[in-house]
Protein backbone atom coordinates (compact mmCIF):
# COMPACT_ATOMS: atom_id res chain seq x y z
CA UNK A 1 0.00 0.00 0.00
CA UNK A 2 1.01 3.44 -1.21
CA UNK A 3 1.48 5.58 2.09
CA UNK A 4 2.90 9.16 2.66
CA UNK A 5 3.33 9.95 6.37
CA UNK A 6 4.62 13.69 6.24
CA UNK A 7 2.62 16.47 4.63
CA UNK A 8 1.99 20.05 5.28
CA UNK A 9 -1.12 21.80 4.83
CA UNK A 10 -2.06 25.79 5.28
CA UNK A 11 -2.76 25.04 8.81
CA UNK A 12 0.62 26.50 9.63
CA UNK A 13 3.47 28.33 8.79
CA UNK A 14 4.69 27.52 5.36
CA UNK A 15 1.88 25.84 4.15
CA UNK A 16 -0.25 26.82 1.35
CA UNK A 17 -2.59 24.09 0.56
CA UNK A 18 -6.01 23.58 2.09
CA UNK A 19 -6.44 20.29 3.98
CA UNK A 20 -8.75 18.82 1.33
CA UNK A 21 -6.47 19.81 -1.72
CA UNK A 22 -3.84 17.65 -0.40
CA UNK A 23 -6.29 14.49 0.12
CA UNK A 24 -7.72 14.94 -3.18
CA UNK A 25 -3.93 14.82 -4.08
CA UNK A 26 -3.18 12.14 -2.47
CA UNK A 27 -5.96 9.87 -3.68
CA UNK A 28 -5.04 10.85 -7.38
CA UNK A 29 -1.72 9.93 -6.51
CA UNK A 30 -2.49 6.55 -5.30
CA UNK A 31 -1.81 6.91 -1.93
CA UNK A 32 -4.42 4.43 0.11
CA UNK A 33 -3.30 5.84 2.92
CA UNK A 34 -1.55 9.15 4.42
CA UNK A 35 -0.78 11.18 7.50
CA UNK A 36 -1.39 14.99 7.94
CA UNK A 37 1.23 16.51 9.97
CA UNK A 38 1.44 20.54 9.75
CA UNK A 39 3.92 22.49 12.14
CA UNK A 40 3.96 23.02 15.46
CA UNK A 41 7.46 24.80 16.66
CA UNK A 42 6.62 26.21 19.58
CA UNK A 43 8.65 29.91 20.31
CA UNK A 44 9.95 29.28 16.58
CA UNK A 45 11.92 31.87 15.61
CA UNK A 46 9.41 34.05 13.83
CA UNK A 47 10.33 34.26 9.85
CA UNK A 48 7.77 36.72 8.33
CA UNK A 49 4.92 37.00 11.04
CA UNK A 50 4.44 32.95 9.64
CA UNK A 51 1.91 31.14 12.53
CA UNK A 52 4.19 27.98 13.57
CA UNK A 53 1.78 27.50 16.51
CA UNK A 54 -1.55 26.79 15.15
CA UNK A 55 -4.42 25.68 17.60
CA UNK A 56 -3.85 22.12 17.82
CA UNK A 57 -7.16 20.39 18.98
CA UNK A 58 -9.07 22.52 16.59
CA UNK A 59 -6.16 20.97 13.58
CA UNK A 60 -6.80 17.72 15.24
CA UNK A 61 -10.88 17.94 14.81
CA UNK A 62 -10.27 19.79 11.38
CA UNK A 63 -8.18 16.58 9.98
CA UNK A 64 -10.78 13.58 11.84
CA UNK A 65 -13.81 15.51 9.97
CA UNK A 66 -12.00 15.25 6.88
CA UNK A 67 -11.06 11.88 7.22
CA UNK A 68 -14.30 10.97 7.83
CA UNK A 69 -15.76 12.83 4.70
CA UNK A 70 -13.10 10.59 2.49
CA UNK A 71 -13.25 7.08 4.33
CA UNK A 72 -13.50 4.79 2.10
CA UNK A 73 -11.42 6.24 -0.50
CA UNK A 74 -8.47 6.63 1.42
CA UNK A 75 -7.21 6.62 5.36
CA UNK A 76 -6.21 9.44 6.96
CA UNK A 77 -4.65 9.94 9.97
CA UNK A 78 -3.80 12.96 11.84
CA UNK A 79 -0.45 13.94 13.03
CA UNK A 80 1.70 17.15 13.50
CA UNK A 81 5.48 17.88 13.20
CA UNK A 82 6.39 19.14 16.16
CA UNK A 83 10.07 21.77 15.49
CA UNK A 84 12.03 20.32 18.83
CA UNK A 85 14.61 21.87 20.36
CA UNK A 86 18.01 21.08 22.62
CA UNK A 87 18.40 22.09 26.09
CA UNK A 88 15.57 24.51 26.00
CA UNK A 89 13.13 23.81 28.94
CA UNK A 90 10.74 26.55 27.45
CA UNK A 91 10.32 24.18 24.42
CA UNK A 92 9.92 20.91 25.74
CA UNK A 93 7.42 22.80 28.63
CA UNK A 94 5.07 23.82 25.92
CA UNK A 95 4.85 21.35 23.48
CA UNK A 96 4.00 18.78 26.14
CA UNK A 97 1.34 21.22 27.32
CA UNK A 98 0.23 21.58 24.11
CA UNK A 99 0.12 18.22 22.38
CA UNK A 100 -1.31 16.71 25.65
CA UNK A 101 -4.35 14.97 25.22
CA UNK A 102 -5.31 16.30 21.72
CA UNK A 103 -5.90 12.83 19.76
CA UNK A 104 -3.40 12.66 17.40
CA UNK A 105 -2.56 9.18 15.79
CA UNK A 106 1.33 10.00 14.62
CA UNK A 107 3.76 12.91 15.95
CA UNK A 108 6.97 13.79 14.33
CA UNK A 109 9.71 15.47 16.56
CA UNK A 110 12.16 17.60 14.09
CA UNK A 111 15.11 19.45 14.97
CA UNK A 112 15.07 22.68 13.06
CA UNK A 113 17.12 25.01 15.38
CA UNK A 114 20.10 25.06 17.07
CA UNK A 115 19.75 28.35 18.17
CA UNK A 116 17.60 31.04 18.18
CA UNK A 117 17.53 31.42 13.73
CA UNK A 118 15.62 29.36 11.48
CA UNK A 119 18.10 27.79 9.02
CA UNK A 120 19.39 28.66 5.62
CA UNK A 121 22.41 28.05 3.48
CA UNK A 122 24.18 31.60 4.97
CA UNK A 123 22.98 30.69 8.05
CA UNK A 124 25.20 31.97 11.32
CA UNK A 125 25.20 28.28 12.42
CA UNK A 126 27.85 26.76 9.81
CA UNK A 127 30.08 29.61 10.63
CA UNK A 128 33.17 28.28 12.12
CA UNK A 129 32.58 24.68 11.01
CA UNK A 130 34.23 22.12 9.05
CA UNK A 131 32.03 19.15 8.02
CA UNK A 132 33.02 17.27 10.53
CA UNK A 133 32.49 19.45 13.51
CA UNK A 134 29.22 20.31 12.40
CA UNK A 135 27.79 16.86 11.53
CA UNK A 136 29.26 16.12 15.93
CA UNK A 137 27.09 19.72 16.74
CA UNK A 138 23.93 18.39 15.50
CA UNK A 139 24.18 14.60 16.28
CA UNK A 140 24.48 16.07 20.07
CA UNK A 141 21.20 18.36 19.25
CA UNK A 142 19.82 15.30 17.93
CA UNK A 143 20.87 12.93 20.77
CA UNK A 144 19.69 15.43 23.82
CA UNK A 145 16.23 15.32 22.17
CA UNK A 146 16.20 11.54 21.91
CA UNK A 147 17.12 11.49 25.57
CA UNK A 148 14.76 13.83 27.10
CA UNK A 149 11.52 14.55 25.28
CA UNK A 150 9.18 11.99 25.38
CA UNK A 151 5.96 13.76 22.98
CA UNK A 152 6.55 12.32 19.47
CA UNK A 153 6.54 8.92 17.70
CA UNK A 154 9.57 9.41 14.84
CA UNK A 155 12.39 11.43 14.91
CA UNK A 156 11.92 13.51 11.28
CA UNK A 157 14.68 14.18 8.74
CA UNK A 158 17.30 13.13 10.95
CA UNK A 159 20.61 14.68 8.22
CA UNK A 160 17.73 17.93 8.20
CA UNK A 161 21.30 20.05 7.80
CA UNK A 162 21.93 18.68 4.30
CA UNK A 163 19.70 20.58 2.98
CA UNK A 164 21.01 23.53 3.45
CA UNK A 165 24.57 22.89 4.36
CA UNK A 166 27.50 25.19 2.58
CA UNK A 167 30.44 23.40 3.95
CA UNK A 168 32.97 21.02 2.11
CA UNK A 169 30.20 18.38 2.07
CA UNK A 170 26.66 18.84 2.29
CA UNK A 171 25.74 14.86 2.94
CA UNK A 172 25.20 13.54 6.53
CA UNK A 173 26.58 9.87 6.78
CA UNK A 174 26.85 7.52 9.78
CA UNK A 175 30.98 7.58 9.17
CA UNK A 176 31.08 10.96 9.87
CA UNK A 177 30.14 10.40 13.60
CA UNK A 178 29.49 6.58 14.22
CA UNK A 179 29.40 6.82 17.88
CA UNK A 180 27.09 9.54 17.85
CA UNK A 181 24.91 8.03 15.39
CA UNK A 182 24.90 4.67 17.27
CA UNK A 183 23.72 6.69 20.58
CA UNK A 184 20.87 8.49 19.16
CA UNK A 185 19.44 5.43 17.64
CA UNK A 186 20.15 3.52 20.75
CA UNK A 187 18.30 6.24 22.67
CA UNK A 188 15.10 5.99 20.58
CA UNK A 189 15.14 2.36 20.02
CA UNK A 190 15.17 1.76 24.10
CA UNK A 191 12.59 4.50 24.06
CA UNK A 192 10.25 2.82 21.42
CA UNK A 193 10.99 5.28 19.11
CA UNK A 194 11.31 5.58 15.32
CA UNK A 195 12.86 7.61 12.20
CA UNK A 196 11.95 8.48 9.13
CA UNK A 197 12.72 8.17 5.71
CA UNK A 198 12.20 11.86 4.44
CA UNK A 199 12.09 11.74 0.23
CA UNK A 200 12.39 15.60 -0.07
CA UNK A 201 15.43 15.87 -0.79
CA UNK A 202 15.79 12.98 -3.26
CA UNK A 203 15.47 14.67 -6.59
CA UNK A 204 17.39 17.93 -6.02
CA UNK A 205 20.32 16.54 -3.86
CA UNK A 206 20.07 12.86 -4.65
CA UNK A 207 19.68 11.18 -1.20
CA UNK A 208 17.21 10.36 1.50
CA UNK A 209 17.44 11.96 4.38
CA UNK A 210 18.47 9.88 6.32
CA UNK A 211 20.23 7.56 3.87
CA UNK A 212 20.97 4.19 3.37
CA UNK A 213 24.27 4.06 5.79
CA UNK A 214 21.96 5.54 8.34
CA UNK A 215 19.25 2.52 7.99
CA UNK A 216 21.25 0.33 7.76
CA UNK A 217 22.95 0.86 11.19
CA UNK A 218 19.63 1.99 12.90
CA UNK A 219 18.31 -1.93 11.67
CA UNK A 220 21.78 -3.38 12.85
CA UNK A 221 20.94 -1.83 16.34
CA UNK A 222 17.60 -3.62 16.64
CA UNK A 223 15.39 -0.36 14.92
CA UNK A 224 12.34 -1.50 13.68
CA UNK A 225 9.56 1.63 13.02
CA UNK A 226 10.18 3.43 9.73
CA UNK A 227 7.73 5.58 8.45
CA UNK A 228 8.12 6.91 4.52
CA UNK A 229 7.20 10.53 4.10
CA UNK A 230 7.40 13.39 1.05
CA UNK A 231 7.30 16.63 3.07
CA UNK A 232 4.86 17.81 0.78
CA UNK A 233 3.59 21.17 1.10
CA UNK A 234 1.61 21.32 -2.42
CA UNK A 235 -0.09 17.99 -3.97
CA UNK A 236 2.47 17.47 -6.79
CA UNK A 237 4.71 16.42 -4.43
CA UNK A 238 2.60 13.88 -2.17
CA UNK A 239 4.24 10.75 -2.43
CA UNK A 240 7.37 11.31 -4.69
CA UNK A 241 10.28 8.90 -4.50
CA UNK A 242 8.15 6.56 -2.16
CA UNK A 243 8.73 3.77 -4.06
CA UNK A 244 12.47 4.52 -4.31
CA UNK A 245 12.39 4.90 -0.59
CA UNK A 246 10.64 1.05 0.02
CA UNK A 247 13.20 -0.09 -2.28
CA UNK A 248 16.34 1.50 0.04
CA UNK A 249 14.38 0.21 2.97
CA UNK A 250 14.34 -3.08 1.34
CA UNK A 251 18.36 -3.30 0.66
CA UNK A 252 19.17 -2.06 4.30
CA UNK A 253 17.44 -5.34 5.88
CA UNK A 254 13.91 -3.96 6.61
CA UNK A 255 10.16 -6.05 5.55
CA UNK A 256 8.21 -3.62 6.80
CA UNK A 257 7.49 -0.04 7.02
CA UNK A 258 5.39 1.68 9.62
CA UNK A 259 1.88 3.33 9.66
CA UNK A 260 0.11 4.66 13.02
CA UNK A 261 -3.17 5.01 14.31
CA UNK A 262 -3.74 6.36 17.94
CA UNK A 263 0.33 6.58 18.77
CA UNK A 264 0.61 2.93 18.23
CA UNK A 265 2.56 1.67 15.18
CA UNK A 266 1.43 -1.08 13.01
CA UNK A 267 3.63 -2.77 10.08
CA UNK A 268 3.37 -2.68 6.64
CA UNK A 269 4.94 -5.33 4.45
CA UNK A 270 7.21 -3.67 1.57
ZN1 LIG B 1 10.81 19.50 9.14
ZN1 LIG C 1 7.89 18.93 7.23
Amino acid sequence: MLTDYHMHTDHSGDGVTPLCAMIEGAIAKGCGEICITSHYDANYPLWLGENYEPDLPAYCRDIKAAAALYAGRITVRAGAELGLMADREDVLQKTNEETEGVAFDFLIGSLHCLGPQYVSDESEYFVGHTHLSFVEMVTQHLLTIARTYNCFDVMGHLTYFSRYSPLETKQQRYEDTPQRWDAVFEALISRGKGIEINTSTKGRLGFFMPDIDLVRRYRELGGEIVTIGSDAHVPGDIARYNAQAREMLKAAGFSYHTVFAARKPEFIRL
